[in-house]
């Protein structure tokens, strides 16, 4: 099989892993120019928040594991192709130059074992790396089962490491994906993060400490595939965060490519419930929420039709208004419409004086939502009663059925401050 045939199917069984964003698109050629059905180049962003174009392709689509919800699966009949250390090397090299790439985005299904597979993902990143000197963007993943020293050994040579936890609970993950164990994906996630906080300390006693995975490692979580609430979903994430140092919880919607008892009949992926579930992580990351606060007992799921952030001001009515002029920074964080950037401009312009209803917009801030949430030198100014029906009614009709509709297919990069 050429090195062609070869692209083409290790990209194509690539396209499911979201841990770096993809092309999802289906869009054909008909006859025009261009065609983004071929998977292959996906976008991703850097440490820094640049948006970097990565070749991303599987090193093997061969698998010893059957996981039920994977194309991959040991069992599923379809074409197979593993690559060369060298030809990885090369293509990414020849995409380089080119100007196709900025880096690679390297995962691989479980070829003989775990450490055969993590061994030969090694030796590629060890030949672009110090064969070819390539200093682009890698992000590789760490099979799990495959034993640290191997697993670190990547880490010294990517930029990112990802090990994909993909279920939410042990009970799911035996009932689908019964050859993996728990701990063989836990074990070095939590190895990885130990190692990027202890290079961390040691980079501030020793100036030539070695980078170990600058950009962080990041996981891949199911959404849909199994029965777990989101509320066990968010605070999963939240404990990975707080645990073992994430620095990504990417959240993919299953999309069913083989039918399987073991799985729901589901007619089109979960992607609004996905989208929300990036909004909700979004506020553990960026807006101080613990994942406690999003959920109730009555509520163990987020309500799809309004983001987390609104959501949690409509059911904590009694916080809000708050005044503008007073508000601390965390409290204007919590005001729906209001993000790091707006609060951060509200409590630098306050310095200068009291800032009245007029003075937002021109210190970029968005009324559109936070007025309901809001005073102003003690004023009301919705135009509406501050009662949570009315608000959420008025919300509601102000999204419009086309905005809940797109806010299933925005990226998080595209979301609105706050
Ligand atoms: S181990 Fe990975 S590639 Fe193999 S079947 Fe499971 S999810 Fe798919």
């Amino acid at each position: 099989m050429d090195i062609e045939e070869k692209l083409a199917i290790l990209a194509d069984s690539a396209k499911y892993d979201v841990s770096c964003s993809s092309s999802g698109s289906n869009r054909k050629n008909k006859g025009g120019i261009g065609n983004s059905a071929p998977s292959g180049i996906c976008h991703s962003w850097s440490d820094d928040g640049r948006c970097i174009s990565l070749l991303k392709i599987l090193f093997t689509n061969e698998c010893i594991y059957d996981c039920a919800y994977c194309v991959n699966r040991a069992s599923n009949d379809r074409p197979r192709a593993t690559f060369t250390p060298d030809e990885v090397a090369r293509l990414t090299l020849g995409f380089y130059k080119r100007n196709y790439i900025e880096g690679l985005f390297l995962s691989s299904g479980i070829k003989n074992s775990p450490d055969y597979t993590m061994e030969l993902i090694y030796k590629t990143l060890y030949l672009l790396r110090e064969e070819y000197n390539f200093n682009g963007y890698i992000h590789a993943k760490a099979i799990p089962g495959s034993t640290l020293q191997l697993v670190n050994k990547v880490g010294l040579l990517a930029d990112r490491i990802s090990v994909n936890i993909e279920l939410p609970s042990r009970t799911s993950l035996d009932k689908l994906a019964p050859q993996k164990k728990a701990e063989d994906i836990l074990k070095p996630m939590k190895n990885i993060g130990d190692k990027i906080v202890a290079r961390k300390e040691n980079k501030q006693k020793f100036r030539n400490t070695p980078k170990y995975v600058p950009a962080g490692h990041s996981t891949q979580l199911i959404v849909g595939a199994t029965p777990e609430n989101d509320n066990k979903i968010v605070n999963l994430a939240a404990s990975l965060y707080n645990n073992f140092n994430l620095k990504r919880v990417y959240y993919s919607a299953f999309m069913p490519v083989k039918s399987d008892a073991r799985l729901p009949a589901l007619n089109k992926p979960p992607l609004l419930r996905e989208h929300r579930l990036y909004q909700a992580d979004w506020l553990l990351r960026f807006y101080d929420f613990s994942a406690q606060e999003l959920f109730t007992e009555d509520q163990p799921n987020l309500d799809y039709r309004l983001d987390p952030k609104l959501n949690w001001a409509l059911n904590n009515l009694h916080k809000f208004p708050i005044e503008i002029n007073k508000a601390s920074y965390e409290e204007l964080l919590r005001v729906p419409g209001i993000g790091p950037r707006s609060a951060g401009r509200i409590v630098a312009a306050r310095r200068e004086g009291s800032l009245s209803y007029l003075n937002l917009p021109k210190i970029g801030m968005v009324l559109k939502r936070a007025k309901y949430f809001i005073t102003c030198q003690g004023k009301y100014q919705a135009g509406i009663p501050f009662q949570e029906e009315i608000i959420e009614d008025r919300v509601i009709k102000e999204m419009g059925k086309k905005d809940l509709h797109q806010t299933s297919l925005f990226s998080l990069g595209e979301l609105d401050d706050g």
